[in-house]
This record gives C-alpha cells, structure tokens and sequence, in this order.
C-alpha cells in the first residue's frame, strides 16, 4: 500500500517540488518501502526516531528534523540528520552551531514560521524572522536553506492558504533581498490534506505522512 500512495502522489507532483515522508512512528520496514517507492527526504519528529533509521536509510534518502527540537537533543541531532527544519530561536541555532563546529560540519537549516501567530505553536512571528535570518547567517557552521511552516491546524486546506501566502511572502522578500550566508531555496509547507494548496503558494518541500502511511 505504501508503494502505491507514494507512487500515486510522485506522478502529480511538479518537478521542482520534494515530497519528503514524514515518517513518525513508523517502523524501518515502512520506511524503506516508502524509500523503494521514490522518496528521497525521510522526515523525523523525535531524535530517538531519527536515530534510530538513520543508518538504514543512509545513502538512500536524506534526513530531515521537522519536529520541535530541544537544545539537549540538538548533538545527536547535528550528527544524524541532514537538514533541520525548525529552527526558531537564536539560542537554538547558537547550539546547533556549537555541536557543528564540534563534528566539523556546517549544518543546513530552515526557519520554522508561526504563520498562525499561535500562541501554543512553535516558530517565530514573520515579523521578528528579518532579524532572527540576519543574527543566524553570522554562525560560521549554521546555514540558512529557506523556510518552513505548519499553519493552524484544520481540515479545510482553504482555510490555511493565507498562511502558506504570508510564509510565501516572507521566504520571496527574503530572496529579493539577499542576506550574505543564507540560501533561499527550500519552502516546507503542506501536509496530506494541504500540500496541493501548499504547492500552489509556492512550497517546493512538501511534507507527508497520513496519505503514504495511514492513519497513526
Ligand atoms: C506529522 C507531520 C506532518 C505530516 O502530517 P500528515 O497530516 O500525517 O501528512 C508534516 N509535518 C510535520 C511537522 C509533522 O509533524
């Protein structure tokens, strides 16, 4: 089953966008079907997890964090995954830069956006992102690569599109206005039931779990 969803959702999908699955609580098995099926981005939201794949899909698919990161979790996290996608604070990327430095690696990162400006939620305001990109693009072995968001939950993808466009935004002035030390490239927004949405808006990373898994 898994084959055939991650197949069904790879023949739509543009070229210029990534699906990356993210794999919570799924096993190593399922993860590799998803893998033989075409996906190339595994999304981890617990370090135990990401560890736990991380030597079966090397070389096969790169690792992403997307889920919230604790700074004591952040070593581990440096040493397994490719891309972190949640950054949104200053101190965290001061510890993510400090664990790089230490295995000599310059890790790559989105900026997680509260789109919502949810108080519960993680990511930071669109308005306080310019200062945050500009005081991260000064540590030497953290890389901005673009940004990432949730949006408010909902089953309505409508309902979310104001959200994907306000982080679209942030992410294209951010591009035509060049900060040295960071990369405009990744937009992570859209899960199962708001990815065609997402995509629309501008994702080129999206992020699905329900719809090549099953329901959790
Ligand atoms: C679980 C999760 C997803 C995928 O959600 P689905 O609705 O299962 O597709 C995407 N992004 C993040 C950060 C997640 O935790």
């Amino acid at each position: 089953m898994i084959s055939e969803n991650v197949k069904a959702i790879l023949d739509k999908l543009p070229d210029h966008v990534t699906l990356a699955a993210a794999a919570k609580t799924r096993s190593v098995d399922e993860i590799l079907e998803a893998i033989d099926a075409g996906v190339t981005v595994i999304g981890q939201n617990y370090v135990q997890e990401a560890v736990a794949v991380a030597d079966a899909i090397k070389g096969k698919a790169s690792l992403h964090f997307i889920g919230h990161l604790q700074r004591n979790k952040v070593k581990k996290t440096v040493e397994v995954c490719d891309l972190i996608e949640t950054v949104d604070s200053l101190k965290l990327a001061e510890e993510i830069n400090r664990r790089s430095a230490a295995v000599e690696k310059t890790m790559s990162i989105l900026i997680e956006i509260n789109s919502g400006r949810e108080p519960q939620k993680f990511g930071i305001f669109p308005e306080a992102l310019e200062e945050l990109v500009k005081d991260i693009a000064k540590l030497e072995h953290v890389r901005i690569k673009g940004l990432m968001t949730m949006g408010p939950y909902t089953d309505d993808s409508e309902t979310v599109r104001p959200y994907f466009k306000e982080t679209a935004t942030c992410f294209q002035t951010l591009k035509d206005n060049p900060i040295s030390g960071v990369d405009m490239e990744i937009l992570s927004m859209g899960m199962s039931g708001s990815y065609k949405t997402a995509i629309e808006e501008g994702a080129n990373l999206i992020r699905i779990g329900t719809r090549l898994f099953g329901l959790r």
